[in-house]
């Protein structure tokens, strides 16, 4: 799934302090929104593996979320609303497609790492891959809880989430028949310095 869904899906879950802490609101959503883009910064690293934690994730927000029942203010709430949306996103990659450069083959066996077993955790391809439509539609039905709640800013921020979504759908099969193209036609010694993830599947 797309980094975007993932962040509508942690901040409709974050949505759910309107039931009961309403002004609270605001920062859980805005720090679901950040956690739930945050493990796909390591997609130049070990993508699905360096920042993707499915359990620690969901035990540290477990605690995260005690603390902050217990003692609520902006930074307990802040880190509950982080690591519940971190978490969700780490458990949702497995019910998305693999790891593959053109997901939508689905010949990978690995959607996201899974640390405490020590074991890659296969893809469900429930949303056949990232940027699939529909992943945009998934994306658009978990953007309207958030969309009814919040007012200004945030509200922008999930328009803004909605625009990147939709482009990205737009343009994610011809990018990687653009970059097939640039890959052919660069000469050996460069190939060899790119990492193996982003060619293997190009040069065959
Ligand atoms: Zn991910």
């Amino acid at each position: 799934m797309m980094a975007t869904t993932h962040a509508l899906a942690g901040m409709a879950l974050a949505g759910v302090t309107a039931l009961v802490a309403p002004e609270y609101t605001p920062i859980a959503v805005s720090a679901a929104g950040a956690g739930g883009v945050f493990p796909d910064l390591d997609l130049y690293g070990e993508h699905r593996q360096t920042l993707h934690y499915p359990v620690y994730y969901s035990v540290g927000a477990v605690a995260a979320l005690a603390v902050a029942l217990l003692a609520p203010a902006v930074g307990t709430v802040a880190l509950a609303a982080f690591l519940g949306s971190a978490a969700l996103h780490s458990v949702m990659d497995a019910f998305g497609g693999g790891l593959e450069l053109k997901p939508w083959l689905a010949t990978s066996e690995r959607a996201v790492y899974d640390h405490y077993r020590e074991r890659w955790i296969r893809p469900r391809r429930w949303i056949r891959y990232d940027g699939a439509p529909e992943d945009a539609a998934l994306a658009g039905a978990l953007a309207l809880p958030t969309l009814a709640l919040s007012t200004g800013r945030l509200q922008t921020a999930v328009y803004v989430l909605l625009a990147v979504s939709v482009v990205y759908t737009l343009v994610r099969k011809p990018m990687v028949h653009v970059t097939e193209r640039l890959v052919d036609t660069l000469p050996p010694t460069v190939i060899d310095r790119l990492p193996a993830r982003f060619t293997e599947d190009f040069t065959g």
